[in-house]
């Protein structure tokens, strides 16, 4: 198979909308002797982007953006079918393949060279490395919908609807729950009678773990390009801040502990969801308000977090802008919370060398950052104002598209004498998503 010939369409199906990229990649194997190379990532061309919103309401939207122009319309998508399908039509890739692609080359079906790649939210004890997913695995899969009934069904339904639509694509599962199934046994499991890990797996799985591959990949190009040595920063705490947020505290590359759970409701205070709070509390409001399970579920996750505290909004740069007393509580409890994370992953990496900060909140807010870092100066830390704001500044206005460029990237934000290094970092799940099938296909090769 030419493998210069790859394309890879990475897909992150979410309940009403999906992020859709499409990357091309040249020189892998020229420029690599070994599948963790360094410089691979920058081999992988970002040529597209897509995002459609708000499917299945009369608010749909459609936004493109590639090498040459930018789209953005509004349009109503019924299902997550209708959507998928008007992004192939739009970017003739249904034709491409029907075309050009079924026209054998080199004796192999050129759609072989067409790899889909899908966030999977929770993989469950099973899957902790990417699958390319054939029939079976599918039914599997749709087996784990349970333990994460927000996400995986619409990881689920974004995966079925490419199967269907490119039948001869191989279609790659990336699972987040992957980066954090090396967390030791004492850090993952929960002080609940042991029985119910070994008869229902419950313990931590933690989230977000596209996104810290990512950034661990970046920083080992990173180390390599400023210092020439590839373990420099060693001992990391880093903060996801999105909508969904997270912390984890990463060893040598490799995730140790991280504040997700079971699910991502526990750990942080995030948008619309409560985080760490007594496991008792649902109970009694149960009781007190003769609630049913969807009730209680629906106020845990979708109306607490900064809309419950703030009463307001759970988007964090609407939220910064009001000044009412229920808004800065919310700011000030999301930033403490954060503070007390980074502090419990500090002593449990015994000191960091690095804290980072990224996911649109950790890139965006220098606010934000500048609330957590100020009680941290206990581990010789500290932010430099002007470098701070300068990458708010720089990240609220670029767009990275093409190659991963780390000067674009990764944005150094401490003092000169500060003992830990702080980082703003752009990250790039689709990226990252792409760069793992890659080098599953890699290894399958070998
Ligand atoms: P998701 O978890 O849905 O991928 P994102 O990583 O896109 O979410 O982050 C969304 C959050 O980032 C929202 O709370 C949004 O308000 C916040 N955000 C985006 N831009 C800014 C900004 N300039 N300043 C502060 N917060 C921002």
């Amino acid at each position: 198979m030419p493998i210069e010939d790859l394309k890879i369409i990475s897909i992150n199906s979410g309940s009403s909308s999906i992020k859709f990229s499409v990357f091309d990649f040249s020189g892998y194997f020229e420029n690599s002797d070994s599948k963790n190379c360094v410089t691979s990532l920058n081999n992988i061309n970002r040529v597209l982007s897509c995002r459609i919103e708000e499917i299945g309401t009369e608010y749909g939207s459609f936004y493109l953006k590639d090498k040459n122009k930018t789209e953005n319309e509004k349009r109503n998508f019924s299902d997550h079918e209708a959507a998928l399908k008007f992004i192939l039509q739009k970017i003739a890739f249904i034709d491409h393949l029907t075309e050009e692609y079924e026209k054998k080359k080199n004796g192999h079906s050129a759609s072989d060279n067409v790899l889909v790649a899908h966030r999977y939210v929770h993989g469950g004890k099973d899957y902790v490395k990417p699958l390319i997913a054939g029939a079976e695995d599918v039914k599997k899969l749709a087996g784990l919908n349970d333990i994460a009934p927000l996400h995986n069904p619409s990881n689920l339904k974004g995966l079925e609807v490419m199967k269907s639509l490119l039948p001869n694509a191989r279609q790659i599962c990336i699972f987040d729950t992957a980066f954090h199934s090396g967390v030791p046994d004492y850090a993952a499991l929960y002080p609940i009678p042991i029985e119910y890990y070994e008869k229902f797996g419950i313990k931590k799985y933690g989230f977000h773990g596209i996104s810290y591959a990512f950034i661990v990949n970046l920083f080992n190009i990173y180390n390599k390009h400023k210092y020439g040595d590839e373990n420099f920063i060693k001992k990391t705490v880093i903060c996801h801040l999105g909508n969904g947020a997270s912390v984890c505290a990463v060893d040598n590359g490799k995730s140790v502990d991280t504040s997700m759970g079971y699910t991502p409701l526990e750990g942080l205070m995030m948008g619309t969801r409560c985080g760490n709070i007594d496991p008792e509390v649902p109970f009694i409001l149960k009781k007190k308000l003769n609630l049913t399970d969807d009730d209680i579920n629906k106020i845990l996750n979708k109306k607490s977090g900064l809309l419950g505290i703030s009463k307001k909004t759970y988007d964090f740069k609407e939220l910064a802008e009001f000044d009412d007393e229920y808004s800065k509580l919310a700011l000030k409890m999301y930033a403490y919370r954060i503070v007390k994370f980074i502090g419990q992953y500090a002593a449990v990496l015994n000191g960091i060398d690095a804290l980072v900060f990224t996911g649109g909140i950790g890139e965006n807010s220098d606010l934000l950052r500048k609330e957590v870092c100020a009680n941290l100066t206990y581990l010789g830390l500290k932010l430099d104002g002007k470098k701070n704001s300068a990458a708010a500044k720089y990240f609220q206005s670029h767009n990275p598209f093409g190659t991963v460029n780390i000067d674009d990237s990764v944005k150094p934000i401490n003092d000169e004498s500060s003992s830990v290094k702080v980082f703003a970092v752009h990250t790039d799940e689709e990226l990252q998503m792409a760069y793992e099938s890659i080098n599953l296909l890699n290894d399958l090769k070998n």
